[in-house]
């Protein structure tokens, strides 16, 4: 607030001089450019909260943001090794869709995805 304390000091000390000079027009506009003075200070302060509050606000969202999945054999994993999930539906809606685990008597495919369709052969 100190930008503005200076401001209306200055234009304080404007005003007395003018009054010295007894222009009544020019006083009268002193007297407005001081109301203007008060109101960016106002909105200034509000700005100010405003900014603390949504620093305060996106430091929350980035602390609460999930971790990525890891891509390891074939698939993705979360951070905590949950998986297996289909890579194809990860890379294309960012959604973690959980691989269906195929019988041992398939051969090509170990996993397959319930939304797409996709097939995997995963080691583990
Ligand atoms: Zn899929």
């Amino acid at each position: 607030m100190d930008l503005f304390d200076g401001a209306v000091s200055k234009v304080k000390s404007i005003y007395e001089l003018a009054k010295l000079l007894g222009n009544s027009d020019l006083l009268l506009q002193i007297s407005n450019l001081q109301i203007e003075l008060a109101d960016l200070k106002s909105s200034y302060a509000d700005l100010t909260n405003e900014n603390r509050e949504l620093k305060q606000k996106i430091q929350g969202l980035e602390e609460s943001r999930e971790e990525p999945p890891v891509y390891k054999n074939g698939a993705y994993y979360s951070q905590n090794g949950d998986g297996p999930f289909c890579s194809g539906c990860y890379d294309k809606d960012k959604k973690l869709i959980r691989l269906s685990k195929l019988g041992t008597q398939m051969r090509l495919a170990s996993h397959i995805c319930p939304v797409c369709k996709g097939a995997y052969k995963l080691t583990k």
